[in-house]
């Protein structure tokens, strides 16, 4: 599933291959990727040019030149790629974008593409919390925040509240790096592991963007970057597997209804102080 580090890193990507070029086709392979009559969305998309790309949680947000948004929200079997000439992505393209001798091809039945207002977009992003990569959340911001919240520490990092963007392996992946078990209860822990959860989240989002984020199909012909991060993931999936650290098996556990994935000897209650 598309997290925030996966979109983060297409974002990145993308620029080089989209911006500033107009769009000269539009082909829909599923209808159901858009809530407009493939006519509407066509005439709405040809002409314009994509002059700045967002990211909001992991919603991925093209800037149109005539102000209006398209956000593509990506499945859980999304993917993106960018095919020059002839070059065809190794998926099924539920919706291709033309620009002129590139194409951008989008992957998923169920990935969703809107075109909205900047005010529509507004809605949209409204329920979202900030992005942990925004000014705002800063190390005392998230602290403070986590304080007011009750709950398994695996819902309230995927619940999107807190901050927006992350999903079940990057939730794992941070209690992993914290130290702290999935299912503690968020209320429960004292100042050095909330502080430790923090940098945890920081660094572990930041470094997956930097290795490509999980995705394994390749963004271009060419590409070696994208999917780099999944041989770095410690636990989610791995149960069975010896832990990298301690050795132990990973373990799933069933959080709120949810699998987590947990070390039973380098995760706890309160992320450990040693000396
Ligand atoms: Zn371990």
């Amino acid at each position: 599933m598309p997290e925030l580090p996966e979109i983060e890193h297409y974002r990145r990507q993308l620029g080089q291959w989209i911006l500033d070029r107009p769009i000269d086709r539009v082909h829909l392979a599923n209808p159901r990727s858009i809530d407009v009559t493939a006519e509407e969305f066509t005439a709405a998309m040809e002409g314009k040019s994509l002059l700045f790309l967002e990211r909001r949680g992991t919603f991925l947000i093209f800037h149109l030149d005539n102000g209006h948004r398209l956000l593509i929200a990506l499945s859980k079997d999304g993917a993106l790629y960018c095919g020059e000439g002839e070059d065809q992505p190794p998926f099924t393209a539920q919706v291709e974008i033309g620009f002129g001798e590139r194409t951008l091809y989008i992957a998923g039945r169920g990935s969703v593409l809107r075109l909205l207002t900047v005010r529509g977009l507004d809605d949209v992003v409204k329920t979202l919390g900030p992005d942990p990569f925004t000014r705002v959340v800063t190390p005392e911001y998230f602290v403070t925040q986590l304080k007011k919240r009750r709950g398994a520490l695996r819902s309230t990092l995927t619940g999107q509240k807190l901050v927006a963007g992350i999903g079940p392996r990057y939730a794992d992946e941070i209690a992993f790096a914290a130290g702290l078990l999935p299912s503690v209860k968020v209320q429960e822990l004292n100042g050095e592991s909330a502080a430790r959860l923090y940098d945890a989240l920081d660094h572990i989002l930041t470094a997956a963007i930097e290795a490509g984020g999980c995705i394994q199909v390749p963004l271009y012909a060419e590409d070696k970057l994208t999917g780099g991060y999944l041989s770095q993931c410690r636990v989610y999936e791995k149960e069975g597997q010896p832990c990298t650290d301690s050795g132990a098996l990973v373990e799933k556990m069933d959080v709120s209804g949810k699998k987590a994935y947990y070390c039973p000897q380098c995760q706890y209650e309160q992320t450990p102080v040693f000396s």
